[in-house]
């Protein structure tokens, strides 16, 4: 099975895009990942999906907890940030929730305790138990389908 005509077949799966971030000894860090699922209800888990060579990895593993931040269609930017796909360093300022660095107006900020993880193929899917969450309203998601950034109309 050809690599990369699998990656096209699972970009036709539309998602929103996040913003995954830890701190380690004070020092925030973030990473851009649509592959984002909510788990259960009871308790409250979510689900990320983590690449093996991402140095997210070893942050969340010193950290033991995690923040996502769903983007909201004007934070293009910063996926890109997050994704590495922006040459120069940015500075970006982030706000604190619960002690873990989330994105300032984001649609949705989680913040998670590592709950679980499960070391599949090449990625690591990290569980995490839902610690506190805040909504912010009126703003539309970033989405991301086949490969490209969309926003909803
Ligand atoms: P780094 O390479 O250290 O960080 C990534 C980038 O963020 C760097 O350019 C860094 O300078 C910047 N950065 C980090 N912290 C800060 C900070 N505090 N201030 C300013 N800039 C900072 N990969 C997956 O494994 N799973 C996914 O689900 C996934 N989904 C993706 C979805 C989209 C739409 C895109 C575009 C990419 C996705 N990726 C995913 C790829 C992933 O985002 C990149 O491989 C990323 O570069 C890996 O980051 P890293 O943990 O190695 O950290």
């Amino acid at each position: 099975m050809d690599d990369r005509l699998f990656r096209n077949t699972m970009g036709k799966f539309a998602t929103g895009v996040t913003v995954i971030t830890t701190a380690v000894e004070g020092v925030p860090y973030g990473m851009t990942a649509n592959a984002f699922m909510s788990v259960s209800l009871s308790p409250k888990l979510v689900v990320v999906s983590i690449g093996e060579n991402a140095q997210m990895n070893s942050r969340i593993s010193k950290a033991g907890e995690f923040g996502v931040s769903f983007l909201a269609e004007d934070q293009k930017d910063l996926s890109m940030i997050f994704a590495g796909q922006v040459k120069e360093n940015q500075k970006v300022d982030f706000k604190w929730l619960n002690n873990l660095p989330v994105i300032e107006n984001a649609i949705v900020n989680l913040t998670c305790k590592v709950y679980n993880t499960h070391v599949e193929g090449d990625h690591t899917l990290y569980i995490g138990e839902v610690t506190d969450f805040e909504v912010v309203e009126g703003n539309n998601p970033l989405v991301f389908y086949e490969g490209k950034y969309q926003e909803i109309h």
